[in-house]
């Protein structure tokens, strides 16, 4: 798991991303970062350890912007660092990326990515999907988002921001959370409800495969195959500390009930596509050693 946050609008980013993440340290605290473009480049703060390091680290030099995306980290792919922090750049650092989840088909399309010239900065799955923008851009943001979202697989909340189109955020999701919060001359866009709470209360609540583009007055949100989706908005009438339960009237209800999703996120990446195998490759065990064990603890 992890916190994710985005903000475009009138108002100082860095502000809101760095209130909403820790509304969402709850997701992970690893590490955490936060990218805000300033009207000519997309400035990128991170930090291993929690977030109160990357406050301590930019509180005499916040970045300045009115449109950011912001990240705690719950590493899966690369140790926690200030390197595998998110938000992962390109090779030319327009295009900025943070992601929930994780891109089971990384490894190749890393491969693949750095035949073709790109170099590396991190040890984590994300970065890949920010090369692969790169790589397939073609002049618009949003058909060459959709592109890479063809050729990743795996489970992903994602937000993408360009210097090469600097008046919108790109979002979508596929089996973890992603929520937009609609004000009136900015938008937010966060992983869970506590984040943008104190901010507005009108939300969308994104369906997987959805993609929305936002932008300080608008909200777009399409459908897998690009077509118009009319979505209801969803009016949060819990005060923020009912919020943080997730609707749940006590933490310990809402920890019992997200056990199965936990459980299965923790699981998931070491069940063979197939459901037949377990997968520990880089255990490397083979038949013998594993016949010598007589217990398990
Ligand atoms: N797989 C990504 C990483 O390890 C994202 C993890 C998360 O959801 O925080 O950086």
């Amino acid at each position: 798991m992890c916190g994710i946050v985005g903000y475009v609008g009138d108002k100082q980013a860095a502000n809101f991303l760095l209130e909403g993440l820790s509304k969402l340290e709850y997701r992970g605290y690893d590490s955490a970062g936060i990218a805000v473009y300033d009207g000519n480049h997309i400035r990128v703060e991170k930090s291993v350890g929690r977030l109160s390091a990357l406050r301590d680290k930019i509180k005499d030099d916040m970045p300045k912007g009115t449109m950011g995306i912001g990240h705690t980290r719950w590493a899966t792919h690369g140790r926690p660092s200030d390197r595998n922090a998110h938000p992962h750049t390109d090779c030319t650092g327009d295009f900025v990326v943070v992601h929930n989840g994780i891109i089971e088909n990384y490894l190749a399309l890393k491969e693949e990515l750095i035949e073709k010239g790109h170099v590396f900065k991190s040890e984590t799955d994300t970065e890949v999907v920010a090369h692969l923008l790169e790589e397939v851009y073609n002049g618009d943001f949003v058909s060459s988002v959709r592109e890479v979202l063809h050729r990743i697989e795996g489970s992903y909340s994602l937000v993408f921001m360009s210097k090469r189109e600097p008046d919108k955020l790109i979002c979508t999701k596929q089996d973890n959370p992603l929520v937009i919060g609609i004000g009136e001359g900015e938008n937010f866009i966060a992983s869970d409800i506590p984040a943008i709470i104190s901010r507005t209360r009108r939300t969308y609540i994104l369906n997987d495969g959805e993609l929305a583009v936002v932008t300080k007055d608008a909200i777009k949100i399409t459908n897998r195959r690009g077509e118009p989706v009319t979505k209801k908005v969803f009016e949060v009438n819990w005060n923020a500390e009912a919020a943080e339960k997730g609707g749940y009237e006590h933490f310990m209800l809402k920890e019992i009930n997200e056990q199965p999703k936990a459980v299965r996120d923790t699981m998931s990446q070491r069940i063979a596509k197939d459901g037949k195998s377990i997968v520990m490759n880089e255990l490397k065990w083979d038949a013998d050693y594993l016949n010598s064990f007589n217990k398990i603890y």
